[in-house]
C-alpha cells in the first residue's frame, strides 16, 4: 500500500488527541507524527512525545530551512509539521496520523492530494466546553478565544472527507479504524495492485491455453 497521512482536526476540545492516541495504541500499522509547537507544555506533556517544544527563534529558523511541511498560527503560538516526522514514519511503511487545525490541513491538502482528512465533532458545545475547562490549563481569556475560534473551525467540515461524532471514545476510535481499513483498500492507494494483476492475468490465460488444449 502507497503510504499516506491520515489527518485529524477538530475544535480544541473536539477529542482528536484522544482518539489518535487511542489508535496509535491499538495498531501497529500507524506512527505519529510528532508536531513542533512554541507553546509551553501543560503539565503531563513530554518533549518529543506530544509535541517537539521550540522557541520562536528555533522553530522560525527551521521554517526559514524549510524544514516544515506545513505551519500556521493558533492562540498566538506557532504549530507546524516536520518533514522529517512524516518521512521517518513512511520509511516504516507506515500511515502517518497527524493532528493539525484546518490551516495546516489545507497546506497538506495541496501537498499531499492523497491524504485522507477526518473532521472530529463534538456531540455538543457543553461537551466541548467542559473538555476544555476540565484540562485546567489555559487562563479563562485563552479559553474563550478557543470557544469563539471553535464556531469558525466547525464551519470548515465540508473541507473534509469524513465527519467523526466523538461521543463514545470507543465508538469514534472503531469508525476511524473502519474508515482507515477502507481507503487502504482503494484501488488508487494500492501500489502492489497493478504487478499482481499482471501476474494473475497471464496465470488465468495460461490456464485457459492449458483448458483448450485438452
Ligand atoms: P493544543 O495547544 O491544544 O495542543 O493545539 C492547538 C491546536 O493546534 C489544535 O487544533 C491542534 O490540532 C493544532 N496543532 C497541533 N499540531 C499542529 C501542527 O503540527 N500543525 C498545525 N497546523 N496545527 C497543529
Amino acid at each position: 500500500m502507497t503510504p499516506f497521512l491520515l489527518v485529524l482536526s477538530s475544535p480544541s476540545g473536539g477529542g482528536k488527541t484522544t482518539i489518535a492516541k487511542s489508535l496509535l495504541q491499538a495498531r501497529d500499522d500507524l506512527g505519529y507524527s510528532v508536531s513542533a509547537t512554541t507553546r509551553p507544555a501543560r503539565s503531563g506533556e513530554r518533549d518529543g512525545v506530544d509535541y517537539h517544544f521550540l522557541t520562536r527563534e528555533a522553530f522560525l529558523r527551521r521554517v526559514e530551512a524549510g524544514e516544515f511541511l506545513e505551519w500556521a498560527t493558533y492562540g498566538g503560538n506557532l504549530y507546524g509539521t516536520l518533514r522529517q516526522e512524516i518521512e521517518r514514519i513512511f520509511a516504516r511503511g507506515r500511515t502517518a496520523v497527524l493532528d493539525v487545525e484546518i490551516e495546516g490541513a489545507r497546506q497538506l491538502r495541496a501537498s499531499f492530494p492523497n491524504s485522507l482528512h477526518l473532521f472530529v465533532l463534538p456531540p455538543s458545545a457543553e461537551v466541548l466546553v467542559s473538555r476544555l475547562t476540565g484540562r485546567n490549563s489555559e487562563p479563562p481569556a485563552v479559553l474563550r478565544e478557543r470557544i469563539t475560534r471553535a464556531a469558525d473551525e466547525l464551519a470548515a467540515v465540508a473541507e473534509y472527507d469524513y465527519a467523526i461524532l466523538n461521543e463514545d471514545l470507543v465508538l469514534a476510535v472503531a469508525q476511524v479504524a473502519a474508515i482507515l481499513d477502507a481507503e487502504a483498500r482503494r484501488v488508487s492507494r494500492q501500489e502492489g495492485l497493478t504487478p499482481f494483476i499482471d501476474r494473475l492475468r497471464r496465470d488465468v490465460l495460461a490456464q485457459a491455453a492449458r483448458i483448450a488444449g485438452d
